[in-house]
């Protein structure tokens, strides 16, 4: 694609990626793990060896995303967590690493686990004392999710980006890379679980790292621990992912644009008590949401039913178009009590999250209505 091509022009085109065998439109799904050699022994192609180092549905998934991201590398993984994992595996003992609080409870929990076997001392930090703490404690590395999930806080990726030197990771799920390219903002590097919208529709599980800096010890680490240790995403998923990613742009913006009128919608309900979004102005991360997310706030939002655990137990069963299940950015809605999930991380009982995906607003907004009906 040329370097000027925006966002659903790269997406629409996965980069370039086309058949030149059979002239398809659509790349071929080449699931082979491994690739000959011609009689001198050399490999046909000099990139394709084994497919634990990489394969050309790898190479076309991760291409959309490394332009997507303005990034100069871009690694998939299985999983959002092998993302995650691959990159913490990199730390030495006895490094120290910061953790935004509040924030995707599987990354908090892995992480905690793995600095307490590895020595690596871990503090966690509250977003409005990431750069207070980060300044005090100079860590090795930085670990923040924004917006979080599922309280929805706003971490300015600049500030932090300029006051320390360790190296700032940024899980951008809840932004996706067409809301907040994070390395723009000064991050090393950014990860997503691509579970989430990037594939958007609920049928593949993966993770995705990019840097704007190859060149760095820690991103030499990581490249070598996926191939070595072989956390790597498929053939078919790569290109199931390619595949979905087409729509990545529109599917963004029709969730932003749903997921802001819901939310506006159910603030000025009297049976919500608060509501948790970053488009909205009351929002505590309002403005820097503004600063550093473009064309929209994303899929996700917190919503505080009035009463209790009862109260919102029972608007969740009375939901019809908002499926009862976990997970977030794909195209059909879904509700989840996250404290039945996960009553040990202090989430309050009456706390409803809401994924909000492209069906029509008139729809989704009806079905709220509804149960919220005496
Ligand atoms: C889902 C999620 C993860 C983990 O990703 P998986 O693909 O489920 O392993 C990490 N961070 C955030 C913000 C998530 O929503």
């Amino acid at each position: 694609m040329t370097k000027s091509a925006k966002p659903a022009t790269i997406a629409a085109h996965a980069a370039g990626a086309l058949d030149p065998q059979s002239g398809g439109v659509v790349p071929a799904l080449q699931p082979s793990t491994t690739f000959y050699r011609d009689a001198s022994y050399t490999p046909i192609r000099s990139d394709n060896i084994y497919a634990r180092d990489n394969s050309d549905n790898l190479r076309q998934a991760e291409e959309v995303l490394r332009q997507l991201e303005g990034a100069a590398e871009t690694l998939l993984f299985p999983s959002g967590m092998a993302a995650i994992a691959a990159m913490f595996r990199t730390l030495p003992n006895g490094a120290t690493a910061v953790l935004q609080s509040g924030i995707y409870w599987g990354t908090t929990e892995w992480v905690r686990d793995f600095c307490n076997r590895r020595q690596i001392k871990l503090i966690e930090a509250e977003a409005d004392d990431l750069l207070a703490t980060a300044n005090a404690q100079s860590p090795d590395l930085v670990f923040i999710e924004t917006p979080s999930n599922p309280w929805l806080e706003t971490v300015d990726i600049r500030s932090l980006a300029n006051a320390s030197d360790a190296t700032l990771v940024v899980d951008a799920t809840a932004a996706t890379p067409i809301l907040t390219r994070a390395l723009d903002h000064g991050a090393e590097i950014v990860m997503h679980s691509a579970t989430k919208a990037i594939n958007g529709h609920s049928d593949v599980l993966a993770g995705v790292l990019s840097t704007a800096a190859p060149e760095a010890q820690i991103w030499q680490n990581i490249r070598l621990d996926r191939k070595t240790a072989g956390a790597i995403l498929g053939p078919f998923e790569a290109w199931l992912l390619t595949r979905a990613m087409r729509t990545l742009p529109l599917r963004v913006e029709r969730m932003s644009q749903n997921a802001q009128a819901l939310a506006e919608y159910l603030l000025s309900h009297n049976k919500v008590a608060d509501v948790f979004y970053p488009g909205l102005p009351h929002h505590k991360g309002h403005a820097i949401a503004q600063r550093q997310m473009t064309g929209g706030y994303g899929s996700l939002l917190s919503v505080l039913i009035e009463g209790g655990r009862e109260d919102a137990l029972r608007v969740v069963s009375r939901l019809e178009l908002f499926l009862r299940a976990t997970s977030l950015g794909g195209v059909e809605s879904l509700v989840e009590h996250r404290h039945t999930i996960e009553p040990h991380t202090g989430i309050p009982e009456n706390l409803i999250r809401v994924s909000v995906g492209i069906e029509d607003i008139n729809d989704l907004i009806a079905d709220w209505t509804q149960a919220l009906e005496d």
